[in-house]
C-alpha cells in the first residue's frame, strides 16, 4: 500500500546502513521498565544482519533539555538489545555521537555486525533543528538508510529527515523499516480506506491538541465519540454548567463548528449523556452521576454509566475503529470505568481496531487489552499529525518505490 523503498526493496550485503530506530524507552534509574520499542525494532535489525548489512543504529532517549548525560544515555538500550539479538551491539559511548570513536567502530564492522551511536539529542540543536553539518555526519557513517522510528516520523530532525538528502547525494537509499511499514499501512488503511462503519473515539485532555485530528476526521467517519476532559469544552459551547472540568473557553466557537459540520455530514456525533463528577480531583474525593450539567463546585472526571453504554453500543456497530486519549481520569481507578469500557467495547468487535499510541496505548495495556487490538501504534504525537493527515517528515523522506 505504501508506496516508499522499504527494507525489503534494498540490497545490503556488505554496505552500512544506518538505521534510525526509536529507542525512547521509560528508565527508572538506569533500568529499562518497558521494553516494547526495542522489541518493535527488531524485525528489522534482524532482517538487515541476515542480508549481510552493517547495522549501525541510531535514536534519541529523552528530551535531554540539560546537555548529554549518562542518565540519558543509550548505555542499557545496547546491553537489553544485545540479549534480545543474541549477539553484542557495540555501543559508541562517544557524547559526540558521530565522530572518531563512531568512524572507527563502524570500519572495525564484518557483515551482520551491529554498532548503537549515542543518543542523538546530545547534539541538541543540530539534531532537533534538522542540522545540515550533523545530518551529514551521520551520511558519512553509512552507505543506505532506514527510518523505522515511528515514534519519531513527525519531527524533521536530523536523524529522520536531513540525513536522507546526503545518503541520496551520494548514490544511497533511503527506505522505511518494518515497523514504520506496519504503523502506515495501518493508519492509513484505516483513514483513507476504512472497512464501514468506521469510527473514531478521542478523548484525553486537551481539545486544543486534537483540533486538527477532529476537523479531519469528521471528513471521514461514520461515528465519531468525544469523552474525557475535552468533552467539557463541547458541553459548555451546548449550552450545559460544566463547574469545575476541564474547558477551554477559546475553543467554545470551534467546538460548535464541529457539531454543526457533524450534522451537516451526516456523521453520528456522540459526546457523554452523564458523568462522574467530584468536588476535588483527587482519587478519594465523594463523586455522584450526574447528567450533562453539574454543581458550579464540581468538576466532570470521568464518563458516567449511560455514556459508557451509548458509547458501546456504537463501538460494536462499527468495523474499523480508531481510538485516541483516554474517556477519564484512568489513572485514578475510582474514574477509570469509562476508559475501561471503551476499551472492553473495542475488544470484543469484529473487525479493526487501532489504539493511537500514548496515554490511551498505556490504558489498554495497563487495563489487560492489548493483544485484543488488531494494532497499537508505537507514536502518539506521530499517529495523531497521521490522523490530521499531515505529512510526517520522516515518511516523506524516504525514497518513492
Ligand atoms: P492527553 O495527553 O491530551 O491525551 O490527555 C491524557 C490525560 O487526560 C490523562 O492523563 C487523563 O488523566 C486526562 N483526563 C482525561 N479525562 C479528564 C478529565 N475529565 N479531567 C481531567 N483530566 C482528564
Amino acid at each position: 500500500m505504501l508506496n516508499k523503498k522499504s527494507v525489503d526493496d534494498l540490497n545490503v550485503k556488505g554496505r552500512r546502513v544506518l538505521v534510525r530506530c526509536d529507542f525512547n524507552v521509560p528508565l527508572k534509574e538506569g533500568v529499562i521498565t518497558d521494553e516494547t520499542r526495542i522489541v518493535a525494532a527488531l524485525p528489522t535489525i534482524q532482517k538487515l544482519m541476515n542480508d549481510g548489512a552493517k547495522v549501525i543504529l541510531c535514536s534519541h532517549l529523552g528530551k535531554v533539555k540539560n546537555g548529554p548525560n549518562e542518565g540519558e544515555s543509550l548505555a542499557p538500550v545496547a546491553v537489553r538489545l544485545s540479549e534480545k539479538l543474541g549477539k553484542e551491539v557495540v555501543f559508541v559511548a562517544d557524547y559526540n555521537v558521530t565522530g572518531e570513536a563512531a568512524t572507527a567502530a563502524v570500519a572495525a564492522m564484518n557483515e551482520g555486525d551491529v554498532v548503537l551511536l549515542q543518543n542523538t539529542r546530545f547534539r541538541g540543536k543540530e539534531e532537533t533543528k534538522n542540522g545540515e553539518e550533523f545530518s551529514k555526519e551521520l551520511a558519512d557513517l553509512a552507505d543506505d538508510y532506514v527510518c523505522d522510528a515511528f515514534g519519531s516520523s513527525h519531527r524533521a530532525h536530523a536523524s529522520v529527515a536531513g540525513v536522507t538528502k546526503f545518503i541520496t547525494e551520494k548514490g544511497g537509499s533511503n527506505a522505511v523499516g518494518y515497523l514504520m511499514q506496519k504503523e502506515i499501512d495501518y493508519l492509513g488503511n484505516a483513514v483513507n480506506n476504512p472497512v464501514r462503519p468506521f469510527a473514531a473515539i478521542l478523548g484525553g485532555s486537551k481539545v486544543s491538541s486534537k483540533i486538527a485530528v477532529i476537523n479531519n476526521l469528521l471528513d471521514k467517519v461514520d461515528i465519531l465519540i468525544i469523552g474525557g476532559g475535552m468533552c467539557y469544552t463541547f458541553a459548555k459551547a451546548q449550552g450545559f454548567e460544566i463547574g469545575k472540568s476541564l474547558v477551554e473557553d477559546e475553543y467554545l466557537d470551534y467546538a460548535k463548528e464541529m457539531i454543526a459540520k457533524a450534522k451537516d455530514k451526516g456523521v453520528k456525533f456522540l459526546l457523554p449523556i452523564d458523568n462522574v463528577v467530584a468536588k476535588e480531583f483527587n482519587n478519594d474525593a465523594p463523586s455522584r452521576i450526574v447528567g450533562e450539567s453539574m454543581d458550579a463546585d464540581e468538576m466532570g472526571l470521568d464518563i458516567g454509566p449511560k455514556s459508557r453504554e451509548l458509547f458501546a453500543e456504537a463501538i460494536k456497530e462499527a468495523k474499523t475503529v480508531v481510538w485516541n486519549g483516554p474517556m477519564g481520569v484512568f489513572e485514578m481507578p475510582n474514574f477509570a470505568k469509562g476508559t475501561i469500557a471503551v476499551a472492553e467495547a473495542l475488544s470484543q468487535i469484529e473487525g479493526t481496531t487501532i489504539i493511537g499510541g500514548g496515554d490511551s496505548a498505556a490504558a489498554v495495556n495497563q487495563l489487560g487489552f492489548g493483544d485484543k487490538m488488531s494494532h497499537i501504534s508505537t507514536g502518539g504525537g506521530a499517529s495523531l499529525e497521521f490522523l490530521e493527515g499531515k505529512d510526517l517528515p520522516g515518511v516523506s523522506a524516504a525514497d518513492n518505490k
